[in-house]
């Protein structure tokens, strides 16, 4: 399967990249990897995504190359969809794809394959990885511009190398890409250390927000519209904060509910070992891997933390 995509890449002429809506590091990474390493083959390229990516992601070379949202009119061959757990997330019509070659390049172990083409690998730690096997194989020498967007994805999706799913082959990836030169703490610095003094206001009304549940495995905290309108802010300020409801001690699960219309929550959901948050993520109609899922609520607050309490019950199981 990867052979027959390092084939089209290097074979095909036009190509328009799309990843899910809100982008992650690793979504917007993995596209414009993607982006540079097929315009230094000259090839036609198109980035899209149904919406604008976070201000965090302004530092990089070609984030004005990523439009918003997603036009399903760019007359290519081939459309290839990264990090879209579904279709529905990524904004392409089956409609616009049925004439083309449609790539499905993903780790999240609900995707439901809906490529010409799908490659799903459920251990690779970001899909920045499975790009840079993809390029590997194709023998594309790797410039140090794209190394950088693939490091962004990796570094992102590994919570700094954190994450259970940091293997040694995603060390050997990362140090491969430092050889081309890439500034790593220029990196980590943009994404990190570049915070808006808003969105710092903003966290600390959230975390006074936090409640723990189950004798301390469930940790549930919010964000209202009012809070981002007394503070400024928007949605875009609040990546990561839900770390911190999981970054308790003896907690196994953190939940952050994030109030994007009045009474309709977006919820992120985090674990530490064991326990799958997947499943409950897609009770909620969405989504995600094990250990970091997420959906949605169209309830008011108070009922929507009910409903996130009852979710997790089973944790209650274990409890002496
Ligand atoms: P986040 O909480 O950062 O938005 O998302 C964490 C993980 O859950 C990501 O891997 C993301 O792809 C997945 N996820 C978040 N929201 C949804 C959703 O509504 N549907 C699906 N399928 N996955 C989601
Ligand atoms: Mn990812």
């Amino acid at each position: 399967m990867m052979k027959r995509v390092a084939d089209i890449l290097k074979q095909k002429h036009s190509f328009l990249i799309v990843s899910h809506k809100n982008p992650d590091g690793d979504a917007v990474g993995s596209s414009l990897a993607l982006y540079s390493m097929l315009k230094e083959l000259n090839k036609e390229v198109y980035v899209e995504n149904p919406t604008k990516p976070a201000y965090i992601y302004e530092f990089l070379d070609d984030y004005d190359a990523i439009k918003y949202p997603v036009s399903n009119a760019k007359d290519v061959e081939v459309v290839i969809a990264v990090d879209s757990a579904e279709l529905s997330r990524c904004g392409i019509d089956k409609d616009y794809v049925k004439d083309k070659i449609f790539i499905n390049i993903d780790h999240h172990k609900t995707n439901p394959a809906f490529g010409d083409i799908n490659i799903i690998e459920p251990k690779a730690a970001a899909v920045g990885c499975i790009i840079w096997d993809i390029f590997n194989l194709a023998g594309f020498e790797i410039s140090k511009k794209t190394a950088t967007y693939l490091y962004l994805s990796i570094l992102t999706d590994t919570g700094s190398f954190r994450y259970s799913s940091t293997t040694p082959k995603t060390f050997y990836i990362a140090s491969k890409l430092l050889e081309t030169g890439i500034d790593a703490w220029w990196v980590a610095s943009n994404v990190y250390e570049s915070q808006r003094f808003e969105a710092l206001k903003l966290l600390g009304e959230v975390l006074k927000t936090l409640q723990l549940h189950y004798s301390g495995k469930l940790a549930i905290e919010y964000v209202t519209q009012e809070m981002f309108k007394n503070t400024n802010t928007t949605a875009d300020d609040t990546e990561g904060f839900v770390n911190f409801a999981r970054s308790i001690k003896g907690v196994e699960v953190g939940v952050l509910l994030r109030e994007d219309e009045p009474d309709k929550f977006k919820i992120s959901i985090r674990s530490k070992g064991n326990v799958d948050v997947s499943n409950v993520a897609e009770a909620f109609g969405g989504g995600g891997h094990k250990n970091a899922a997420g959906g949605n609520i169209d309830l008011p607050l108070n009922k929507a933390i009910e409903r996130i309490i009852e979710a997790f019950a089973f944790l209650k199981k274990d409890e002496r």
